[in-house]
């Protein structure tokens, strides 16, 4: 459900353009997805949708011409993923892991043959794209990461496992990180490949059973002596971490637009019900215990999309925004989950049932202080970027 009856944008953050813009990819969402949103939760996500959303030019706004996009920047394809969240987090978070994990390390490290070749079809929406980073005994931890790239040849050979991987089982391209100089520390021995799904030794473990984004896969991946030809490393051996810690930025800031569509539609729907729902003579939203947490489910929705805007704005200037970056993913996922937890407490019994949305959008809200860096990790990198801040080093 998209609702045009509010419009809690405020014309001081966006320009005239950015509206309109927001505007014709709500009314592409309406259309398209809206109808299915319900259908897709049963999963998986049929490709033929990725491939309009690619036609429709919503896969590539922040990748350049070159590359078959519309280079306009993070600052719209956090519109993008605001929009799609708000009808269908699972979908989002796949087109999300195809058009931003995946091509934005190619799109800033890539060559251009890269990026005209395993790019351009993810723009257009013609092939999928995943990023590897998570191991079995890899999370939050990335510099510990266990799988290796061995030269052979001109080749690197790559062995490993890949866990929770958005898109995995479906897409054809992955972005892969491995340890290719174990003797040095992993800041400077990792490296980024562009992985052919279809390359021998490449396999499935098995898609993992999810509490929610049950319209999107998320895979686990075994690659044995999977080889890989020297035009597919991505930017220079040893260069893996600091392209890791880039896609990260854009990433987190994309991941906290998602999470305002995840708490914009319960919000919502709140509104509407606390409205209709008459007990003790009065509609529910007459009671302080209700209307109070509309207050406070609106006042986080704007506070997320202030703090999103500012982290895609400076991204946009070629700033560095490990802290902005945190602090919307932050912010912006933990209310969500308030939001939607609330957004269904307003329902009372009836918020528990299927026959609403919100129970859909709790679920694929809790994801999100995990995915993509947990609430702990992010409130360790703020406060180091804080401290160096303060405390910058002689
Ligand atoms: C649905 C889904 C989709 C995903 N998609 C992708 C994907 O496309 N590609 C990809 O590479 N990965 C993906 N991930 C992996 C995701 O990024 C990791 O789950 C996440 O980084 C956390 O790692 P972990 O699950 O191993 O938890 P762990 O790192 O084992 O953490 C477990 C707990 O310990 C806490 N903890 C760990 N270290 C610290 C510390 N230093 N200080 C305080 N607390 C700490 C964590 O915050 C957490 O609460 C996905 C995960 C899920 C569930």
């Amino acid at each position: 459900m998209v609702s045009d009856q509010m419009d809690y944008l405020s014309t001081v953050l966006w320009t005239d353009e950015e509206l309109e813009f927001r505007n014709e990819v709500r009314a592409f969402c309406e259309k398209e997805i809206a109808p299915i949103a319900d259908e897709l939760d049963k999963g998986p996500y049929p490709r033929e949708l990725i491939r309009k959303i690619g036609q429709a030019g919503y896969m590539g706004v922040h990748h350049s011409k070159e590359a078959g996009g519309s280079q306009k920047g993070l600052s719209y394809e956090i519109i993008v993923a605001e929009e799609i969240s708000a009808v269908n987090p699972g979908l989002d978070m796949a087109r999300m892991a195809s058009t931003t994990l995946y091509g934005m390390p190619i799109s800033k490290f890539g060559t251009e043959e890269q990026k005209k070749k395993y790019l351009l079809p993810i723009v257009n929406g013609e092939k999928i794209g995943c990023i590897g980073i998570t191991e079995p005994d890899v999370g939050s931890d990335t510099a510990g990461m266990k799988t290796r790239a061995e030269k052979d040849g001109d080749e690197w050979v790559i062995n490993g496992e890949k866990r929770f991987i958005t898109n995995g089982s479906q897409a054809d391209y992955m972005c892969c990180f491995a340890i290719t100089d174990p003797t040095v520390k992993s800041k400077q021995g990792m490296t980024a490949f562009i992985v052919d799904t279809k390359t021998d030794g490449f396999s499935v473990v098995k898609d993992h059973d999810l509490m929610g984004m049950k319209s999107a896969r998320v895979s686990w991946l075994k690659l044995e002596n999977v080889r890989v030809p020297p035009g597919m490393v991505l930017g220079e051996p040893g260069q893996g971490f600091q392209i890791l810690m880039d896609e990260l930025d854009s990433e987190r800031t994309a991941i906290a637009a998602e999470a305002i569509g995840y708490g914009r539609t319960p919000f919502e729907v709140a509104v509407k019900y606390s409205n209709e729902r008459v007990q003790f003579g009065r509609p529910i939203r007459a009671f302080e215990g209700v209307s109070f947490k509309i207050a406070d489910m609106y006042m986080k929705l704007e506070a997320a999309r202030a703090l999103t805007l500012t982290a895609a704005r400076m991204y946009d200037k070629g700033l560095k925004i490990t802290k902005q970056a945190s602090i919307a993913k932050l912010y912006a996922t933990e209310a969500a989950i308030q939001i939607t937890n609330d957004a269904l407490q307003v329902l009372g019994g009836m918020g528990y049932t299927t026959e609403y949305p919100v129970e859909r959008f709790l679920r694929d809200a809790r994801l999100m202080t995990i995915g993509g860096g947990t609430a702990e990790i992010l409130r360790f990198l703020i406060q180091r970027e804080i401290f160096k801040e303060f405390f910058p080093k002689k």
